[in-house]
């Protein structure tokens, strides 16, 4: 409830939370995965209609053949993983295909490349362009960068012998260039996926800051409303039951002016530790204001939260603010009836710890109709 994420990025530009890592991806992916199909088709049909100028520059019919064979199943699988990114959700696998799917367009690349005779201007440029779009389509820095390199080592090294005429000095300004716009587009990618994470993070914080209380880490009233809205609806849809326990301070003016405000700080976390062992992960415990909490327990009758807040009220009468003052609290707790509202839910709740204060406090009240000690 309210914990503090680490949000530090690794050297490899990654969250070092894996969870938090996982958590970016999936929403990166979902956000970009409009623009990721409508590329890779993109991508399927350029390397196609390149086969125009194969069919120019290429005069052995078998190297032509054979390059128009690599196209068409590079473009077939454009089109099936376009098809295949519809069905999948997970971000683990979406790298997976995405990575895979660059090897495939750089071997095909390669293959393609191995067949012309001598290599080009037009040869160089399209190594650069290739870079450049293993950089830009969306994936991990190290995953782009092992695709990277494999293409530049594979062009440089194996066709090499195929650079016909070229001076070595210039070969080796060729590929010092390469080398340069390869580390410009590595600055370009490692700087866009620093800031998009951090931006998430701060966006996470931002989010976190808005529905959490300062002082104690628990949810705030905002956040609490959000969730009884949605319990309630939850509830009264599946007939399930669901109580809220309201409670207050009791005398907490006392303790601020006998102790200090210090002091009566302290005395509300301490409050909201205790409290905090005795709910269950689904339970929602927020700071309704002030000196003055509240609980939504959904799956939980009327009795079952009395029980519980007993239990609280105990407790809480453990904690200490001299040798001879014990902190105790007043409880008032609400089932959520049929067809009954949010507000008016609350309002009983509110009613039920007003009456717990009457009957002279540090007790647990429930159900206005019965207005049943459980003490
Ligand atoms: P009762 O038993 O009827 O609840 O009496 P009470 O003295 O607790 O009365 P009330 O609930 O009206 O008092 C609320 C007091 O809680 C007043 C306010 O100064 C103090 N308070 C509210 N928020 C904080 C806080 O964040 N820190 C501290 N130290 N005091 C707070
Ligand atoms: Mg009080
Ligand atoms: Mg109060």
């Amino acid at each position: 409830m309210g914990d503090k994420n680490n949000y530090d990025i690794s050297f490899l530009c990654e969250f070092k939370d894996r969870n938090i890592e996982k958590e970016f991806l999936n929403y990166e992916l979902k956000r970009n995965a409009k623009v990721i199909g409508p590329i890779i088709i993109i991508y399927g049909l350029v390397y196609f209609v390149f086969v125009v100028s194969d069919y120019f520059s290429i005069m052995n019919t078998q190297s032509f053949q054979f390059i128009l064979t690599v196209r068409l199943i590079f473009l077939a699988s454009s089109v099936l993983i376009y098809m295949g990114m519809k069905f999948i959700n997970n971000c683990d696998i979406m790298i997976y295909l995405i990575t895979a799917y660059e090897f495939v367009a750089v071997l095909a690349f390669l293959m393609i490349i191995n067949q012309y005779e001598t290599l080009t201007f037009l040869s160089i440029l399209s190594v650069v362009a290739m870079n450049a779009a293993i950089f830009i389509t969306p994936n991990k820095l190290i995953n782009a960068q092992f695709i990277s390199l494999f293409l530049n080592i594979a062009f440089f090294v194996f066709p090499a012998n195929h650079i016909y005429g070229i001076d070595t000095s210039v070969l080796i300004k060729t590929i010092l260039y390469v080398i340069m716009i390869v580390t410009y587009c590595n600055i370009g990618f490692y700087l866009n996926n620093y800031y998009k994470r951090k931006q998430y993070a701060d966006s996470l914080e931002l989010l976190r800051l808005s529905i959490t209380d300062s002082l104690t880490g628990i949810f705030n009233r905002a956040k609490f409303n959000e969730e009884l809205k949605k319990w309630t609806d939850y509830c009264s849809r599946y007939e399930s039951d669901i109580s809220l326990v309201f409670f207050d301070i009791d005398n907490f003016k006392r303790v601020n002016d006998n102790y200090g405000h210090m002091t009566g700080d302290k005395v509300i976390q301490d409050i909201v530790l205790s409290i905090q062992n005795k709910i269950r992960s689904t339970d929602i415990f927020a700071r309704w204001g002030g000196e003055e909490f509240v609980i939504l327990l959904p799956n939980t009758g009327n009795d079952q939260a009395a029980e519980m807040a007993e239990r609280m009220r105990i407790a809480i009468e453990k904690i200490t603010v001299s040798e001879s003052e014990n902190i105790t609290c007043s409880f008032g707790i609400a089932t959520l009836r049929e067809n009954e509202s949010s507000e008016s839910f609350i309002k009983r709740g509110d009613k039920l710890l007003y009456e717990a204060k009457r009957r002279g406090k540090n007790i647990v009240v429930y159900e206005m109709e019965v207005l049943e000690e459980v003490r």
